[in-house]
């Protein structure tokens, strides 16, 4: 029994070993992916309810790696978080959707918008609004051309300084949209201090929305909030057509989710028919 239970610690011992050696290789090859030009944006479609035009687009990292595969964020973004590696990785993704948005701007799609996610750390340095207001300028985008998306969290991290670099991107015109709205703490006082254009509800306030539970109450109170303070709304996660009539009928502006498009890379977003491509 002894001799089993160390080779049982062993194994453990082992693959633990082998988990902490992955992530450490992961971060090591995620600092070459910017210049190894392994990151990619996909882009997913907002759309005004319930059928109307495509209003907005919100960016969405990859990592192509030829080490550990094709990753979607959550298997590498807390490691960039965690690491610092996603001031320079943000700053790649704000130029890239900047220049992205003014290629299909100049094809015509100029009454389009272009979303780009922020973390915590990026809204810790004030040079991030410098870098948005470079970014408008060398691609030739006018300000409302680009949004950017915050989590509640983001915005908590370290308030002050957060608040004022909000407060100057919004200066620059940009919109600010609050993204997962209703997960965060203090979700209220945040909405009160934060200069936001845009809220999105949590996907999982829509998920089993129009199966006669409470979310249709707390979605349809968090529409009205959002719409006194005059606010655009939009539901993200948005699956099942029956959540497309509902929303639609409790007064959601724009939707979002598998249902009407799925995260594409940009070449092919405007060649594809709706929803029928997808990752
Ligand atoms: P998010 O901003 O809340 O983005 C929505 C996520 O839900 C995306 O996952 C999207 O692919 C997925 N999604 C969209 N529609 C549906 C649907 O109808 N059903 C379901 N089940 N899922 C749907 P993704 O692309 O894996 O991104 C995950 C998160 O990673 C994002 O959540 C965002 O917080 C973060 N992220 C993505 N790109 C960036 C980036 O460039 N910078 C930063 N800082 N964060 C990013
Ligand atoms: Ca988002
Ligand atoms: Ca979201
Ligand atoms: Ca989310």
């Amino acid at each position: 029994a002894k001799q089993q239970g160390r080779n049982g610690y062993r194994f453990f011992e082992h693959a633990m070993n082998a988990d902490v050696q992955l992530q450490m290789q992961l971060q090591q090859d995620l600092r070459q992916a910017i210049d190894n030009n392994e990151l990619v944006l996909h882009y997913q479609p907002k759309f005004k309810a319930p059928n109307g035009p495509m209003i907005g687009l919100e960016a969405l990292i990859r990592w192509q790696s030829p080490e550990h595969g094709f990753m979607t964020p959550d298997r590498f973004l807390p490691q960039a978080e965690s690491s610092g590696l996603i001031v320079p990785i943000g700053n790649w993704v704000i130029n890239e959707a900047c220049r992205q948005m003014k290629v299909w701007s100049d094809q015509g799609h100029n009454d389009c918008s272009v979303a780009v996610n922020l973390s915590a750390v990026q809204l810790q340095h004030i040079s991030l609004v410098e870098v948005v207001d470079t970014a408008l300028e060398v691609h030739e985008l006018t300000p409302t051309q680009l949004v950017l998306e915050i989590t509640e969290s983001t915005a908590m991290h370290d308030a002050e300084t957060s608040l004022k670099v909000l407060n100057n991107l919004s200066a620059l015109g940009v919109s600010i949209s609050i993204d997962d709205f209703g997960t965060g703490y203090s979700s209220l006082l945040y909405l009160k201090q934060l200069p936001a254009n845009e809220l999105k509800i949590d996907r999982g306030f829509i998920t089993e929305l129009a199966q006669g539970n409470d979310d249709e109450a707390i979605v349809q109170a968090i529409i009205a909030l959002g719409k006194t303070l005059g606010m655009r709304i939009v539901a993200e996660g948005v699956e099942t057509s029956e959540q497309q009539s509902l929303l639609t009928q409790l007064g959601c502006d724009t939707l979002q989710g598998y249902l009407l498009g799925k995260p594409v890379p940009a070449e092919v977003l405007f060649t594809s028919v709706k929803a029928e491509l997808g990752e």
